[in-house]
This record gives structure tokens, sequence and C-alpha cells, in this order.
């Protein structure tokens, strides 16, 4: 791997869920930890699910927040949390003195001050990735590694105080570094949660643990931010759609950026900020295969092998057609209808327009019926529209690669390949950044799409 060297020679590794679920996952981890002095900083997540029918800690932790607030008693979500830890401590041969601990943490989180309830859930939800990182350190100490857990609060890891919401504050990264360069040994750093200036616990967003590693990352300036999962590589279509999609060895922090706006589920998109801002790449590795190379996500990336890195969907996006003669010659018009939105607390997504028409394609959910009927009475009555029409059910399918920019006929292959699938193009936007090109359709003729578009960039490779 060709990663040029930054000032400290560290890499933060965050390990996900899946990476924690059972002891032998957690033996593995391990076993990667101490495989490369340069790991020494290390985040994990709560453990996640041992099959695909499990519940992951997270989940059973507000399953626990919930039973307490509304029945005063969540013994059943207790009993079950400490049977995983039993699980994962037997599993790891560690004193069973843990998993009193834990279960008396537990205890204590479940009395806290109900009054706010999102303040009780937050504190709770936390739990799973903190316990996760005290029995890591715990594991990694008996097998003779000098490992420890830094908790956020020492480490200065300050948020906004939006529960369940929260973002970093600027003043983290100069806290984390000091607390977190030249730190003795390996630290063991609990993902997804911080604390309010106040001193309160608060939570990210879920799958936030990704966000803290990219945070630390950026703190410390690391080489790079290792991002470890239970997949070998990111994949440039969905696997469930297309056979033995390639795999994608080097896309570029936009193209990442894209794709996974249009559904690539693998790294949280909002992650992605601090390591960008600080321009660190970004591997991402499965645990179950560390020897794989990953998926590099880095600043720039030379555009030689062909048009396309990735084809993305994602479902539930509706349109709001409006026509009025002349629009175009209407100062104000674009403003008017998007503030419509806006009274309206309705987000956008895109607006493609024609010279006497406009879209605004937004998110299905926010838009129900009854702010249907409101926004389009309202762009009739106050804009004097002459045709309004709310289409439901769209999907948009991005193709999205650096090659794009200096090739010509993309768009033409793309459109091409939608013709041969006999699939209706609904809408066509291609961004001012060129990277990537993105087309609406009907939602049940989105897996079409996708496989007819990937044949043409992938297998008909030019
Ligand atoms: N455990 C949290 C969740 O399930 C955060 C994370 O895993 O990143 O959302």
């Amino acid at each position: 791997m060709n990663v040029q060297s930054r000032a400290n020679g560290l890499k933060v590794s965050k390990f996900g869920g899946t990476s924690l679920a059972t002891a032998e996952m957690i033996r593995k981890v391990c076993d990667i930890v101490v495989a490369d002095p340069q790991r020494r900083l290390i985040v994990v997540s709560a453990p996640g699910k041992r099959t695909k029918t499990d519940v992951k800690v997270t989940d059973l932790l507000i399953a626990c927040a919930q039973g307490q607030l509304t029945a005063g008693s969540a013994e059943k979500e207790f009993n079950d949390l400490v049977a995983r830890y039993r699980e994962i401590v037997e599993g790891l041969r560690m004193d069973d003195a843990v998993v009193g601990e834990i279960a008396a943490d537990l205890r204590q989180r479940i009395a806290a001050d109900v009054s706010s309830p999102e303040k009780f859930t937050d504190q709770l939800k936390a739990a799973g990735e903190d316990h996760a990182a005290r029995l890591v350190a715990a594991y990694l100490r008996s097998r003779g590694t000098d490992a420890h857990y830094v908790s956020p609060k020492d480490a200065g890891l300050l948020l906004s105080d939006e529960y369940g919401n929260a973002q970093v504050l600027p003043q983290s990264y100069e806290n984390l570094r000091k607390a977190l360069v030249g730190a003795p040994g390996i630290t063991i750093f609990p993902g997804f949660f911080g604390y309010s200036p106040a001193g309160d616990l608060v939570t990210f967003p879920r799958g936030g643990s990704d966000i803290t590693g990219a945070i630390l990352a950026a703190a410390v300036n690391a080489d790079l931010y290792e991002n470890f999962t239970d997949v070998d590589s990111v994949f440039s279509a969905s696997p469930v759609v297309v056979d033995n999609p390639r795999a994608i060895t080097k896309v570029s922090y936009r193209e990442m950026r894209e794709l996974s706006y249009a559904g690539f589920g693998v790294f949280h998109a909002e992650a992605l900020a601090p390591v960008v801002k600080a321009g660190i790449p970004v591997c991402i590795k499965n645990t179950n295969n560390p020897s794989a190379p990953g998926t590099m996500i880095v600043p720039q990336r030379d555009n030689g092998n062909g048009p396309a890195v990735g084809i993305a969907a994602d479902r539930g996006f509706c349109s709001i057609f409006v026509s009025k003669y002349l629009m175009n010659r209407e100062v104000g018009f674009g403003r008017k209808l998007l503030q419509i939105l806006e009274e309206e607390r309705l987000s956008y997504e895109h607006t493609p327009s024609g010279i006497d028409n406009i879209s605004v394609i937004l998110g299905e959910k926010q838009f129900t019926a009854e702010k249907e009927a409101r926004v389009v009475a309202r762009i009739r009555g106050e804009l004097g529209a002459d045709e309004v029409s709310v289409e439901r059910g769209l999907a948009l399918i991005m193709v999205v690669g650096e090659g794009m920019r200096r090739r010509v006929g993309v768009a033409d292959r793309a459109t091409a390949a939608f013709a041969r699938a006999k699939v209706n193009i609904e809408m066509i936007n291609q961004g001012s950044s060129e990277v990537s090109m993105m087309f609406g359709v009907k939602a049940d003729e989105a897996d079409n799409a996708v496989r007819a578009l990937y044949q043409e960039f992938f297998e008909n490779h030019r």
C-alpha cells in the first residue's frame, strides 16, 4: 500500500459491530491490532449481529431504554444483554467478574434520571461501545499487550447537545490530539458517543462509530484510517443486484460521497468529513480476511480504468413537476417554489429544469399526503402554475466515476443501456461536479437499470 508517511506514524483502526459480535471475532480483532505496530488507536462499535436474524446490542439497549421509560422495567432486555456479555467473556476465557462489572454498570444506567427521555436513552444506548472498549482493552492486557481504555470524556470529545444526532465541536480535535498522541501502548476508544459541554453523554446518529474513528484520525493526523467491517471491499454495484460485481480497489473521496449518497451503505457518509478535510486516506478492510487489500478511499485517483467506478441506486424518492408558460422570464419563480417547500419543512434533493418547467425531487417519506395536497394547492394558487403533478415511487440511479470528466459519450452509453433494458428514464441530472450522472426511474425498474448500466460500463469495458 503506497501511503505517504505523515507526521507520527499512527493508524486509527475502527472495528464495526460484526467484528465484536462474538469471542471468536474479538480474538481476530486483537490479532489484527497487534499485527501492526502502527495500530495504536483503536475505535470499537458495540457487538453487532452474530447471525442474520440476531439483534445488535445497541438495539437491545434502545429496547431497554424504551422498556424503562414506558413500563418502568426492562428486566428481559437487561438479562439478554448480560447473557450476550457472558457468552463473550466465557468465550475469551476472561474472569467472570467482568460480567458482574458490566451488569452493575447497566443497572446504574437503567436507574438514571428519566426526566429527559432523550438524555436517558443516549446514556444507555452508548453502553454497548463503552463496554466493548473496556472488554477489548482488558482482553488485550490478559494476552500481555499494553492496552488502555480511554473514555471520550477524559479525552475531551465534545459534541453538540443534540441527542442521537450530535455533531463534533471544533475544540475536540485539539483536546484529542493532546490526549492521544504519545499515549502509552494501545488506546482502545469507544465509538458512537461523546459529551456535551455541560457534561451529558450524547450520541452520534446510528452507525456513528465511523464518525468517532474519522474524528480521531483527523485529530492525531493519522497516516491512515482503517475501517474494518465484514466485507473484503466496496463493490462497484450491489452484490444483491449484480452477480459478482467487481471490487473497487481505489476510489476518490468525491466518488465515495456520491456512491454513499445513492445507497452504498458500507461507510457512513458523514464520517468522511473530518478525514477529507485533513486529507487522510481511508481503507475499508475485512476483519475475517485482513490480508485482502480492501478498498482505499483517497483524495485523488488516476482515472485510467474506465469512466465509471460504481453504479448505485436508491429508492424512496418522488418528484413534483411544475410547468408554467414563460417560466424562464419570471424573476423569482424558483425561489418562491423552494420557499413553499421550506415553509412546509421539506428538504429537496435535486431540481432539474426545462424552459417552462421545473421538477423538484425529494425524499418521499417526509412528503405525506397531507403535505402533498397543501403544496400542490399552494403552487397552483400562489405561483399560478399551469400544471402541477406528483409522481411517487421513484429511484435514483447514479453512475459515478472521476473518469467521466474527460470522456465524451458517457451519457450516450448510459441512455443506450437503459433503452436496451427497456427502462424508461423519468429524469436525467448531470451534477456540476461531473463525477456522476443521475437518472430517475420507477423504483420497480431500478434493479434492471443497475444491471444494464453495470453491463455497459464494467462488462463491455471500453
Ligand atoms: N452501535 C451503534 C449502532 O449500531 C454505532 C455503530 O455501530 O457505529 O448504530
